[in-house]
C-alpha cells in the first residue's frame, strides 16, 4: 500500500542519515519554510560530510532512547534515511516511532538490477560471501565497507583489496591491501582500478546507488558477489526518493511507494 503523508502539519522532523539520501534531504527541508529538521549520524567516521541545518551525533541508547528523544524535541515526524543495511537503526526507528506515537517514513534508494552480460551472485549476507568468494576467484575487490571486512578474516586463499572510508579494525584477512577513499567513484576510476589491481572478484552490498563499479566489472566480465538487503521492518511505509519524501512531509498527500 501506498504511504500516506502525515496527518498533521509537520513543523520539527528528525532526518536519521549517515547517507548521500540523508544529506539531500537535510538540505531540501532546510530550503522548505515552515520545517524544522535535525539530522542525525551514528558517528561512526571521524570527519563525516555533514548535512545541513541542525545536527546531533551518536546513538540514542535503543528504541527507549530514541522513543524519549522524540518526546522531548517534540518531533512531529521521523524520516528513516539510513543506508540500507543499517537495520538495527531501523528497526530501532519503526518501534521507538510507534512508542511515541510519531509518524515515519522510510526513503530508501532502490537496489541494483542485472544488466545484460553481469555475472552476478547474490548472497544473503556476507558470510555466504566469504564462503563463496574462493571458487570465484584469488584477487578480490572488497567494497563492503570497513566494519564489514571482518567476516573475510578467514577467506586466507584470496588477496584482497578493501575500499574504505578509514582503517578497519581486526579480525582481518591476512592477506590484504587497504585503499582508503570516499565515494563518488567514476567509471573511468574504476576501470583502471580493476586493471591495475588485476582484480577477478568484486564483493559489494547491494546499496543502490552509482553503479560505476557494477559497470566496470560487465566490461571486464567479473562476477560479483552481491549481498542482498536484510528485510525491511514489516509494515514500513517506504519511498525512494527525496522528492516523494519531500512530499509527505510537506504536502498532506498520497505518494507513491518504491
Ligand atoms: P546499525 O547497525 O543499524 O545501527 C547500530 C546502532 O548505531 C543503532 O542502534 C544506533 O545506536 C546507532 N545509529 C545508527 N545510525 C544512526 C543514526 N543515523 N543516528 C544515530 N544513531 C545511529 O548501523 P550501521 O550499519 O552501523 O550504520 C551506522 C551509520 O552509518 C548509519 O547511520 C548508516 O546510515 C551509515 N552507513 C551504514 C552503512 C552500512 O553498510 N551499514 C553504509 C554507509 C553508511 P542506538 O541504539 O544507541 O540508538
Amino acid at each position: 500500500m501506498p504511504p500516506v503523508a502525515a496527518a498533521a502539519p509537520v513543523r520539527r522532523v528528525l532526518v536519521l542519515g549517515g547517507t548521500t539520501e540523508g544529506r539531500a534531504l537535510a538540505s531540501a527541508c532546510a530550503a522548505t519554510p515552515g520545517l524544522d529538521m535535525i539530522s542525525s549520524l551514528a558517528g561512526r567516521t571521524s570527519a563525516p560530510l555533514l548535512p545541513a541545518g541542525e545536527v546531533r551525533i551518536g546513538g540514542f541508547g535503543g528504541v527507549d532512547g530514541l522513543a524519549g528523544f522524540l518526546r522531548e524535541r517534540r518531533i512531529d515526524a521521523v524520516v528513516d534515511a539510513t543506508h540500507p543495511f543499517a537495520a538495527t537503526m531501523t528497526g530501532h526507528a519503526v518501534a521507538a516511532s510507534v512508542r511515541a506515537g510519531v509518524p515515519l517514513l522510510v526513503l530508501r534508494r532502490p537496489g541494483w538490477t542485472p544488466q545484460p552480460g553481469d555475472v552476478w551472485h547474490r548472497v544473503a549476507d556476507l558470510g555466504g560471501a566469504a564462503t563463496l568468494l574462493p571458487a570465484l576467484g584469488g584477487r578480490v575487490f572488497l567494497t563492503t565497507g570497513r566494519q564489514s571486512i571482518a567476516a573475510f578474516a578467514a577467506v586466507d586463499t584470496c588477496w584482497f583489496l578493501a575500499r574504505s572510508v578509514e582503517a578497519p579494525a581486526p579480525p582481518l584477512p591476512k592477506r590484504l591491501d587497504v585503499l582508503l577513499d570516499r565515494g563518488p567513484f567514476s567509471l573511468d576510476g574504476e576501470r583502471a582500478l580493476l586493471a591495475a589491481h588485476r582484480i577477478d572478484v568484486l564483493v559489494t552490498k547491494d546499496s543502490g546507488g552509482s553503479t560505476a563499479k557494477l559497470d566496470a566489472a560487465r566490461e571486464r566480465g567479473l562476477p560479483v558477489v552481491l549481498v542482498d538487503r536484510p528485510p525491511l521492518p514489516p509494515g514500513a511505509d517506504v519511498v525512494p526518493t527525496v522528492a516523494a519524501a519531500l512530499a509527505w512531509l510537506t504536502r498532506g498527500t498520497v505518494v507513491q511507494a518504491g
